[in-house]
């Protein structure tokens, strides 16, 4: 039989609906062997994970997923199997979670201005105790009626040139790969078809990139095998994985939609410095 492990997937520790537990259990659900908890910026949801995943059976591919910015674009940096207590890592999650209030209370304050009154304390219970971020005003937003659907915030409120929109606090990727590093992980760069600049993979790779997630449900068909080829040939790992969110608007692909065999998780286990 064949092993399927989905490799992105996000629960309530950052802006997914699904808590850890719930996560493993949908995993058991459909058929996988494994799931790889990449929260945003964060470790929190891996540990519960893990105890669940003991207990189903599944296994947990520790993850995070970190947000970069590289000449304008949005890059997201991938670390799987890397020392959690490692304090390069945690400092720069925790300087993150900071900045992402900074940013929550500008992006607030706009709101303000342009006649919409929403708290700090409605986003934070919105949040649930996970880092916050613009998804979790974009709930408010549509809960208040000023949306219809969370995409509907973003264009209207507090996606880029709206009212709301604050800027964010921009790591260069290469930081990102350095610290996955220095933490003993294995760095990837995330669904790079949504990045729209491939000259990035290469410039990486002295930095220390391993891998490049090939497979992604935003990426075609053209995508995923120009994608796999360029790992090939780069000698880069090619992972995959749905970029699971849960229920709702910013739903990505179903759990296991998109994976990849147990030899993929081989590979990452062999180049972690972690066994
Ligand atoms: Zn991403
Ligand atoms: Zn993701």
């Amino acid at each position: 039989m064949s092993t399927r492990y989905d490799l992105h997937a996000h629960t309530t520790a950052s802006d997914g609906t699904f808590s850890p537990r719930e996560l493993v259990e949908l995993a058991k659900k459909n058929g996988l062997s494994g799931v790889a908890v990449c929260d945003h910026d964060t470790t929190d949801g891996i540990e519960e994970a893990l105890e669940a995943g003991t207990q189903y059976g599944i296994e947990i591919v520790p993850g995070v997923e970190i947000n970069t910015e590289y000449e304008g674009k949005e890059v997201h940096v991938l670390g799987y199997y890397f020392d959690r207590s490692s304090t390069v890592l945690q400092d720069l999650f925790l300087q993150l979670r900071e900045e992402r209030l900074t940013r929550m209370d500008r992006i607030l304050q706009k709101l303000r201005t342009a006649g919409i009154q929403i708290s700090e304390k409605d986003v934070l219970a919105e949040a649930k105790g996970a880092s916050v971020g613009r998804p979790h005003i974009a709930r408010v937003l549509v809960r208040m009626g000023y949306a219809s659907d969370i995409r509907d915030a973003f264009d209207r409120w507090i996606g880029k040139g709206r009212p709301g929109y604050v800027e964010r606090f921009k790591l260069h990727p290469g930081q990102a790969v350095r610290l996955i590093r220095e933490a003993g992980g294995v760095p990837v760069i995330a669904h790079p078809g949504l990045v729209g600049k491939d000259a990035i993979v290469e410039e990486l790779i002295p930095e220390g990139l391993l891998g490049l997630e090939a497979l992604h449900p935003d990426h075609s068909p053209e995508e995923r095998k120009r994608f796999s080829q360029m790992a090939e040939n780069l000698g880069l790992i090619a992972t995959g994985g749905s970029d699971f969110h849960g229920a709702g608007a910013e739903h990505r692909g179903d759990l296991g939609s998109v994976y990849v065999d147990e030899h993929v998780v081989e590979q990452l286990k062999k180049r972690s410095l972690m066994f």
